[in-house]
Formats: C-alpha cells, structure tokens, sequence
C-alpha cells in the first residue's frame, strides 16, 4: 500500500507515520528528515538547503523531486511506501504522478490530518528529540517520565530544530497555506483524499487511519474481484 500523509507542520505526520511503519510494514519517506540528514552531513544540497529550511520556506521543487525520484526507485519499499512531508507544491504532485506511472506504482491513499491553526504553533515550539536515540518529547504533552533523562535510552541529551522556533513556525504554515494546501483539490478529485481529525488524542487518530486503509483495501478487494 502507497499513502501520503498531508496536514501542515506540527499536525503528527511524522509520529503517525511510524506508527503505520510498525503495524503495516511500510517505509516513512520523510523529505525533512532526508534534508536534514544532508544538511549534518555537509553535502551539496544540504548546504543548498540549510538556510532555507531555517527560514521556514520551502527548498526548490526541483531538488526535492529528484531527491524523491531517486528515494522511491530503491527496492526496499516492496511492502510500500509513506509520503510525510511530500508533496508541498503543484509541481511536485504533478512529479509525483508522472513518476509512480513510469514506475508501475499507484497511490491507495492520501489522507489529510486536519488541525487547527491555533494548535499548531505550540505543538511544533514544545516539541524536542533526544540527540542520542531519537525520540520525540514535547514540554508540555509529553515530557520524559524523568526530567531530562530520555525514557528509551537514559541519555541526558536532547535537541530541537532550528525550525521550530515560533518566529519561523509562522513562516512553515504560511507556505502550508500558499503552497500545500492547493494541491488538495487534486487528490480529491481523483477520490483518493480522506480527512482525519488531526486534533484527536494520538491513539485515536491513529485508529481512524488505520479505519481509513481497511476501508481503502476492501474497496481494492472489490475492484480486483470484479
Ligand atoms: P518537515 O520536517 O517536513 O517539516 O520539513 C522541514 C523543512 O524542510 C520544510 O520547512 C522545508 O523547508 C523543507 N522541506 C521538506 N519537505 C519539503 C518539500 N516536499 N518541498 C519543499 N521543501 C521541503
């Protein structure tokens, strides 16, 4: 099964991708992550990316495209794929479309985790992983049981994306608005897009996702049956 994940920063893509990862056996393929990886390894695009990523703009469609083309070509996705973080852009959904056909691949699904504005600033301002294993924290909704020790591997050391600072969380969810939400007309003209209520508590959205694929796989079902 091939999904998108589509909500604006800060709307859980991220932690609901792993989650699906774990049950379904499907890769997340995180544009931000791979970003970021480029940028702490001081590549050519990483270096292209960091002041961008830090302005809270989007990097240009044509690096991320070919970041994605490459990505999707690797045969470690057999079981299928996650899209968190991509499309942003017309043009990178029409790249995406053009690229799953050359590649005999489709898409089961895009699903759209709704969240208020409002919300927003301060789940993405709260939120820290530790530096050693990854996890994710936030101040607020969920702090480490132990203050400033990591409850998965006992480090003491955490970091939080430059990007998350409240001056450029504005500037992430003014690009969500200008240039992402756009393109969701696209997928649901084609009856692909379900909408997920992204303000429910985690394990509950996470249940209306997995509602959203079993529904989405029976459909499958029916279609190859006839
Ligand atoms: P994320 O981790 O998905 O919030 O992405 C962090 C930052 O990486 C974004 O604010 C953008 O600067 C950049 N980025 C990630 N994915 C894309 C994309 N598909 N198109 C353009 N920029 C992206």
């Amino acid at each position: 099964m091939n999904l998108i994940l589509l909500g604006p920063p800060g709307a859980g893509k991220g932690t609901q991708a792993k989650r699906l990862e774990l049950r379904h056996g499907l890769t997340q393929i995180s544009t931000g992550d791979m970003l970021r990886a480029e940028v702490a390894a001081g590549s050519a695009i990483g270096a292209e990316a960091k002041q961008i990523m830090e302005s809270g703009a989007l990097v240009p469609d044509a690096l991320i495209i070919s970041m994605i083309e490459g990505r999707i070509r690797q045969p470690d996705l057999r079981c299928g794929f996650i899209l968190d973080g991509f499309p942003r852009t017309a043009a990178q959904a029409e790249a995406l479309d053009a690229m799953l056909a050359r590649l005999g691949k489709s898409l089961d699904a895009v699903i759209l985790l709704r969240v208020d504005d409002s919300a927003l600033v301060e789940r993405i301002a709260g939120r820290f992983t530790c530096a050693r294993c990854g996890a994710a924290y936030h101040d607020r909704f969920h702090p480490p049981h132990v203050p400033g020790i990591c409850d998965i591997c006992g480090s003491a050391e955490f970091t939080r994306r430059a990007d998350d600072r409240a001056e450029t969380v504005a500037a992430r969810l003014l690009a969500y608005q200008s240039q992402t939400a756009p393109i969701l007309p696209h997928y649901q003209a084609s009856g692909r897009l379900h909408e997920v209520d992204g303000m429910a508590e985690m394990d509950a959205v996470t249940a209306e996702i997995e509602a959203v694929l079993a529904e989405v796989k029976t459909r499958g079902e029916l279609i190859e049956s006839r």
